[in-house]
């Protein structure tokens, strides 16, 4: 597509919501930042608006949106506020692409309704599809919305399938798709260490600058648990296709191997914008700002299986996925319960899982058939979590 897009970002202040405007204010005869929202950080959106000039912003409440207008002042962009305010912009007749940039289960309306609307959909936003996996694609398929994957594993497996990749690993000849996991912060952290770590400690990953949920899931091992359920989604992979390869320096972003031996890698430096940029221009290449992968310089690459007892979240994402139905829901929001409460200094790092496997074994799996078994699975967890997570505080 060459003519100018419209583009939404749902998560403008964020990570990921950053890099996407990087890459694309490189690009203004190609892409428009028609929408951009916000929680939190109301100067930093006040900022992006007036440089980038949406046509709508989105705020949380009445109160952001009225210091937002006083700042804006121009009137040249509108202000809409909250998960209606997120819906809209999502499906906007004028919308051609999204970016789910949302952190958490907050994104899954938004998301599903730019399915629904039959969007250029890029979904950064994973806890979206491992909640409500089926209704999403199902989404996705009737409504014919172009998904293409950010998470940088996802976008480098999607690179690795050929062109016309149907949906269906066996027609492509597909064996396995090797998932790659830094292992993050705490890979080598002796383990009697891992009960005492702090936020920060966690919040530090050494590859990848990223929001604070995402990092404490790295630093859990539930981002590749995440995933995992993620990858069986979008390209219809059984838990028996996904391997999970601890590779800490995080230049081969994964694989896909082929029934002839043959495995093919995305590789490169870790910069968010390669996935993005692949993603905005996709079926075309642009320059996102990323530099040359200087492989004599690293010298390496290490590879070496996950360890399973140090990192019990990778055990919980397949456990999710095998028992399907609203597992993986139960999974994500007991999580986000979790990972909430360690960021707020209530609960011990190694909790964090003890907390999401005991909520898993209360909330036994139902059958998935519509977004209110979704919505009421996380609803539930979330219940259950905060029970636990109370238990234990310290
Ligand atoms: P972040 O915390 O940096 O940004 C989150 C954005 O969502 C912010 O703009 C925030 O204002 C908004 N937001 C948060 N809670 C909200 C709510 N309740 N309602 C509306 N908006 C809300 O997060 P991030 O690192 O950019 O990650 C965003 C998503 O992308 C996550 O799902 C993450 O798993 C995924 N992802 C991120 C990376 C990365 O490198 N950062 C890589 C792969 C996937
Ligand atoms: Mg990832």
């Amino acid at each position: 597509m060459s003519g100018l897009q419209n583009l939404a970002i749902l998560g403008a202040t964020g990570s990921i919501g950053l890099n996407t405007l990087d890459v694309a204010a490189r690009y203004p005869q190609r892409f428009r930042i028609f929408a951009l929202s916000a929680n939190e950080r109301m100067d930093e959106l006040a900022e992006l608006c007036l440089r980038h000039r949406p046509r709508y912003a989105v705020v949380a409440h009445a109160l952001q949106a009225e210091a937002l207008g006083r700042r804006l002042q121009s009137g040249a962009t509108e202000i809409l506020t909250g998960p209606q305010g997120l819906e809209r912009i999502a499906a906007h007749a004028e919308t051609d692409c999204v970016m789910a940039a949302i952190v958490g289960a907050a994104g899954l309306a938004p998301t599903l309704a730019a399915a629904r609307a039959g969007k250029k959909l890029l979904l950064a936003n994973k806890e979206a599809l491992v909640m409500a996996g089926p209704i999403f694609m199902e989404a996705v398929r009737s409504h014919h919305a172009t998904l293409l994957p950010i998470d940088s594993e996802h976008n480098a497996v999607f690179q690795c399938l050929p062109d016309a990749f149907s949906g269906e690993l066996g027609a492509h000849g597909v064996r396995r798709v090797l998932l790659t996991a830094s292992g993050g912060p705490f890979r080598e952290v002796p383990l009697e260490r891992l009960h005492s770590v702090t936020p920060e400690e966690a919040c530090a990953h050494p590859n990848w600058v990223m929001g604070r949920k995402i990092s404490v899931d790295s630093a859990t091992m539930m981002n590749k648990a995440l995933e995992i359920i993620e990858a069986h989604w979008l390209f219809g992979a059984t838990h028996e296709q996904i391997e999970v390869v601890v590779h800490p320096q995080s230049v081969v972003h994964s694989m896909v191997e082929y029934a002839d031996g043959s495995v093919i890698a995305q590789l490169g430096n870790p910069d968010m914008r390669t996935p993005i940029a692949h993603a905005l221009a996709f079926p075309e290449r642009i320059e996102a700002g990323v530099g040359s992968l200087d492989l004599t310089r690293i010298g390496r690459l290490d590879f070496s299986t996950p360890d399973f007892v140090r990192f019990p979240a990778l055990r919980l994402g397949y456990r999710a996925l095998k028992e399907g139905g609203t597992s993986p829901a139960t999974l994500n929001a007991a999580n986000e319960v979790a990972v909430s409460a360690f960021l707020e200094r209530r609960l011990p790092f190694l909790a964090i899982t003890a907390v999401i496997e005991a909520v898993m074994n209360e909330l036994r799996p139902r059958a998935l058939s519509s977004l209110a078994d979704v919505l009421d699975a996380d609803a539930a967890a979330r219940r259950h979590a905060a029970l636990r997570v109370e238990a234990m505080t310290v």
